[in-house]
């Protein structure tokens, strides 16, 4: 079972959290309880991703899915996996852009969408998920639920105002995905899906749910590739082992914390942040001061009051010192991302993307400040291809990056997007038109 961060009491299976999104009482839902998985993981040695994948999802809900089920909601979830390099010295690479939308957001959405079809079976009603994107999480959402059954998504979008990439990875899918281009920016958009949300009998009527990142669904499986990573990379069984994580809003690295709960034997984390270093800084005084995000290149992790903050603090007892034992935190300003880019052209002939470049920077500071004590490996989490940033990139090397297969597809495919104004009674007229049968 899960709690809220805020009761205790507030206990919810995964099928109902899921939809829920949010807890009630505005808490996020976290484990109950740590399973101890390190027999488990043990016996994975060797295993595919979704063989592994399967047995953990078995394992964690197991009061709610036979092995077939969580079997079943797996191999539709992922028809991708994490690929690996190797740099010199002590650190490799995860990447965990090979999926439908080119960023690690993909593992996340697509086991939700996978459980909520799953879920859905037994129900009448079909969902409507509704949700607000600036541009770049918006894709992976939309292509995580392109033709899930008994499920509709409506993705609101700031017109003109996301890149032409951008647009047609969220315009182009058609069947159950709707993209409304509302003339206003992305804070009318989010306005709105939260007004919508508020109306209680608009929420009932149309089923509408959300599948925002903090939805535990979008949580858990974001642990699997941690798994993974360590059981593919381990080398020697007494070489001290971390993960190094990119982090705006927090969630891969809390699931990255939740794997290692679970008994993966990993540790200390590194947390990696751009100069919205709200947590590093936490670490560092043991003072949380949220403030408004500054613009940076790796925009992805804009944040300035990371929302699974909350779940961090949740695991770790609200105790500053614990936390500190476990992660460490770097800030990286934008002038060190770029001259790593270019560095890491000119060393590898091989692009990364800028979120990845504060991952790797921080995962070399860390090296560098424990390099009396420890000789230990660390694994960079590479969250998004980075073909999905080329202006940064060719700022950063002189030269554009290939475009994946799966990006260079829809720039061919036609946008079709519904005009609407930045006003909730134009959300709601077709809403009504759409979905109240
Ligand atoms: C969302 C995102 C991040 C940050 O992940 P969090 O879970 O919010 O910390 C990092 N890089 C990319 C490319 C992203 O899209």
């Amino acid at each position: 079972m899960f709690i809220s961060t805020r009761d205790k009491n507030n206990r919810k299976a995964f099928s109902q959290a899921i939809f829920e999104g949010l807890a009630g009482d505005g808490g996020l839902f976290v484990p109950e309880e740590w399973k101890d998985l390190s027999t488990l993981y043990q016996s994975l040695t060797g295993a595919s991703f979704n063989e592994m994948a399967s047995a953990v999802t078995a394992e964690i809900l197991s009061d709610e899915l036979s092995r077939e089920d969580a079997e079943s909601i797996v191999n539709r979830a992922f028809s991708f996996e994490p690929h690996f390099n190797r740099l010199d010295n002590n650190i490799s690479v995860m990447e965990l852009f090979h999926g439908p939308s080119c960023a690690f957001k993909d593992f996340g959405a697509s086991f939700l969408a996978s459980s909520m079809e799953f879920f859905l079976q037994d129900r009448s009603k079909p969902a409507v998920i509704l949700t607000a994107t600036s541009g770049d999480t918006g894709s992976a959402v939309a292509q995580a639920f392109h033709q899930k059954e008994n499920i509709h998504v409506v993705i609101l979008y700031p017109s003109g105002r996301v890149s032409p990439l951008q647009e047609k990875q969220l315009t182009t899918l058609g069947d159950n995905i709707t993209a409304l281009e509302v003339k206003g920016n992305f804070d009318d958009c989010q306005r709105m899906v939260k007004d919508a949300f508020m109306e209680a009998s608009l929420k009932k009527t149309l089923g509408l749910t959300s599948a925002n990142s903090i939805n535990l669904g979008r949580l858990i499986p974001q642990s699997f590739y941690y798994i993974y990573g360590f059981l593919k990379e381990k080398r020697a069984s007494d070489t001290p082992f971390s993960f190094c994580v990119p982090s705006g809003n927090f969630g891969n690295l809390t699931a990255g914390i939740y794997a290692w709960k679970w008994g993966l034997p990993v540790g200390p984390f590194i947390a990696s942040t751009n100069q919205n270093d709200v947590v590093p800084q936490y670490l560092f005084t043991g003072e949380y001061q949220p403030r408004p995000s500054v613009a940076t290149y790796s925009n992805a992790m804009d944040v300035g009051d990371p929302s699974n903050f909350e779940r961090l603090l949740h695991t770790f007892h609200h105790d500053w010192k614990e936390m500190k034992y476990h992660i460490s935190g770097y800030s990286v300003t934008d002038s060190e991302t770029l001259r790593l880019m270019n560095e890491f052209y000119q060393r590898h002939n091989h692009f990364i993307d800028p979120h990845t470049a504060v991952g790797i920077q921080g995962a070399k500071r860390f090296l560098h400040d424990n390099s009396t004590t420890s000789k230990g490996d660390v694994m960079v989490l590479s969250t998004a291809s980075p073909a999905k940033f080329t202006e940064v990139v060719e700022k950063a090397t002189g030269k554009q990056p290939p475009l994946p297969q799966q990006l260079e597809k829809c720039l061919h495919r036609k946008k079709e997007s519904i005009v609407i104004d930045n006003t909730l009674k134009s959300l709601k007229s077709f809403l009504s038109d759409s979905f109240d049968s």
